[in-house]
């Protein structure tokens, strides 16, 4: 069995709605015996009236106890998805390193330094304006940044467009995707398939679901091999979803592995 290696709890998670008891009990009933928590940290966040971040003691003394409770159903793997900000970049790294963490993932939440689940003016660029900036910060984050394991959701652009042929596609950028390829690679970090964009995809209708495979295909011709699985389950009835999907898609793509991080370091996992 796999690991999903992307989930958040609402005791850390702002925007989550599930505790920790309900995260493990789902993933038990799934017969999963690794998951990763990855709790959402946004350093300068714009104000939205919500608390993006919070105590890193108190997270670890909560996960101590988590771990503890869980074992030795479930292993617990003890993560931050960092929000990345071009000006918060040596800030992440700093907080990434001085935290005791299995994995640290990293993201691009904002557009032009604005949320675009709130500001949806983005959507008024073409497609592949849009997704030519938003994998230039993608990039970006991977190469200003030292100090993590993975780069979540490469997707996360076209959440929260109307228009439903705004798949992101590797033709919409070569030139950025090889940028953002190319600094994972050199780094060893791995590149995420986040299982709720397929869900998104799906529950909205989109044209298409499953991640382009030329973007899956490049990143393996460029000497990609770390791949990661997260379902970014902030609910109740959403661990892993989509992963039966993904698993076979992958291998349909001459994908065998996946990788967790502990402490970390990649492990392989056979699909
Ligand atoms: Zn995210
Ligand atoms: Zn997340």
């Amino acid at each position: 069995m796999v690991t999903d290696g992307h989930n958040h709890t609402k005791l850390f998670s702002v925007d989550a709605g599930q505790s920790i008891d309900e995260l493990i009990d789902q993933a038990k009933k799934a017969g999963f015996k690794r998951i990763g928590i990855t709790e959402h940290y946004e350093i300068d966040f714009p104000d939205d009236g919500l608390n993006w971040m919070f105590d890193l003691n108190d997270y670890t003394e909560a996960f101590n106890e988590w771990k503890k409770k869980a074992e030795p159903d479930i292993e617990l793997l003890k993560g931050i998805e960092f929000g990345y900000q071009t000006h918060v970049a040596e800030e992440i790294d700093k907080t990434a390193s001085s935290t005791p963490l299995d994995v640290v993932l990293l993201s691009v939440h904002l557009f032009n330094g604005e949320d675009f689940y709130v500001h949806r003016d983005c959507y008024k660029l073409p497609k592949k304006e849009l997704h030519t900036q938003y994998m230039a910060k993608m990039a970006e984050m991977c190469e200003k940044c030292n100090n993590f394991d993975v780069a979540a959701h490469y997707d996360y652009i076209n959440r929260y467009t109307d228009n439903l042929n705004n798949f992101v596609l590797y033709e919409d950028c070569p030139k950025e995707f090889d940028r953002f390829f190319e600094a994972l690679i050199t780094k060893e970090k791995a590149l995420e398939i986040n299982t709720k964009s397929i869900q998104k995809h799906r529950e909205r209708g989109f044209t298409r679901d499953l991640p382009d495979p030329a973007i899956l295909n490049r990143y393996k011709e460029m000497g990609g091999k770390y791949i990661t699985l997260g379902s970014d389950s902030h609910f109740p009835g959403t661990f892993a979803v989509c992963f039966s999907d993904a698993i076979e898609y992958l291998k349909s793509l001459g994908i065998k592995e996946t990788v967790y991080f502990k402490d970390h370091k990649p492990y392989f996992e056979a699909l």
